[in-house]
């Protein structure tokens, strides 16, 4: 299961008082629903979405907070294969108005609403035609087409275009909160967290990309909005502000399964930087022990080990043997040990000696 599902899957289980359930509704209808009045002047509301789980909840949520038995039909969606297309539909007139009171939403009168929503209802069925919400189309295409030739005809019907949810439905924190859960279960969407961080609302309309940037902004996050194709998409790219989303939405499962992958990530980066940093301090520890055993060979095949003092010619031995030691294990090896800067000392000792048996120690010797 995708990570999206199993966020959709745990706030598909939250249900709030009444009132937050009413914003969730609010943001369902906003953003994956549409309102439709016919030609007779009858209300209708449809949601559509491609997730078993936010179809059951839909359900559960008019059931629970209208005791209204929503209809639920699925159709395997004809382009993607696989995605189901779930849609569900409150048909009943006075069920419909029911809602829309509770969400404090208004059909404008006929006349008025047809010029607003004239282009709009166009746009409606086409999204749906291009989209592929095929099945569906095929079952109730032909009642779709009626209506809006009813509509420009008659000029009563129309649709409601987002954003038609009045502030005040969120007006409480708590509400808020629920109208974010029912947002992202409409519309939202986020990656694996192991591959990277990224979590958006792809949202039907500008004005409903602006009312929900509104919201988050309000509890913290800095989401930004960026258009794609017909959707104009609000999102966060940062870890951090994803798990404040993620916390106000109530989602912990998931906010614990990010944080999860979000620990071991940076432990995984922080493991990987301190095995980097080792080795780089091996290969410098390796390539000067071996330039030192090449200087002492050179030493030894010109004028000897033997030729050296005592304290010299012991680490000269010791450091042709093990040219991979570092200097600290070379004091220890010594009989009595001698320091790091000891052993550092000696060593920088041969090396001059080894400059000057190759000729190029002129300035060390006028030193010495
Ligand atoms: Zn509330």
């Amino acid at each position: 299961m995708s990570f999206s599902s199993r966020i959709k899957e745990e706030l598909g289980r939250r249900l709030g008082p009444r009132h937050c359930r009413i914003a969730e509704i609010a943001a369902l209808m906003e953003l994956c629903g549409r309102v439709d009045r016919d030609a007779s002047g009858r209300i209708s509301i449809t949601l559509n979405t491609e997730n078993v789980a936010v179809a059951r909840k839909c359900f559960t949520l008019f059931k629970k907070t209208f005791n209204i038995v929503a209809d639920i039909r699925t159709s395997r969606n004809t382009y993607l294969k696989k995605a189901h297309n779930c849609r569900i539909t409150i048909q009943g007139d006075a069920d419909a108005r029911k809602v829309l009171g509770a969400v404090k939403v208004e059909f404008p009168d006929g006349g008025a609403m047809l010029k607003a929503q004239g282009p709009g209802m166009a746009n409606t069925v086409d999204d749906e035609v291009a989209t592929g919400v095929g099945g569906t189309l095929k079952a109730q295409g032909t009642g779709m087409a009626n209506t809006v030739g009813d509509e420009v005809e008659t000029g009563v019907g129309g649709t409601l275009k987002a954003p038609f949810i009045p502030a005040s439905v969120t007006a409480r924190a708590c509400c808020k909160r629920a109208f974010l859960r029912g947002a992202f279960l409409a519309v939202g969407s986020m990656s694996d967290p192991e591959k990277f961080y990224h979590l958006e609302f792809a949202c039907p309309t500008q004005e409903s990309a602006l009312q929900l940037q509104g919201i988050i902004s309000g509890f913290g996050p800095d989401a930004k909005i960026v258009p794609r194709k017909k959707s104009f998409v609000v999102y966060l790219k940062e870890g951090n502000q994803i798990v404040e989303l993620l916390n106000v939405m109530d989602a912990g499962l998931g906010l614990m399964a990010f944080e999860n992958t979000r620990i071991m990530k940076d432990m995984r980066n922080t493991i990987n930087r301190q095995v980097n940093c080792e080795t780089a301090n091996i290969n410098k520890t390796v390539s000067t022990g071996l330039r030192q055993a090449d200087e002492i060979r050179l030493i030894m095949n010109n004028i000897g080990l033997a030729s050296l003092p005592p304290s010299l010619r012991e680490i000269a031995q010791l450091r042709l043997q093990n040219p991979d030691m570092a200097l600290k294990e070379l004091g220890e090896s010594l009989d009595p040990p001698v320091g790091k800067s000891g052993v550092n000392h000696r060593l920088r000792k041969l090396s001059q000696i080894a400059l000057e048996l190759q000729g190029g120690g002129q300035e060390i010797v006028s030193r010495t």
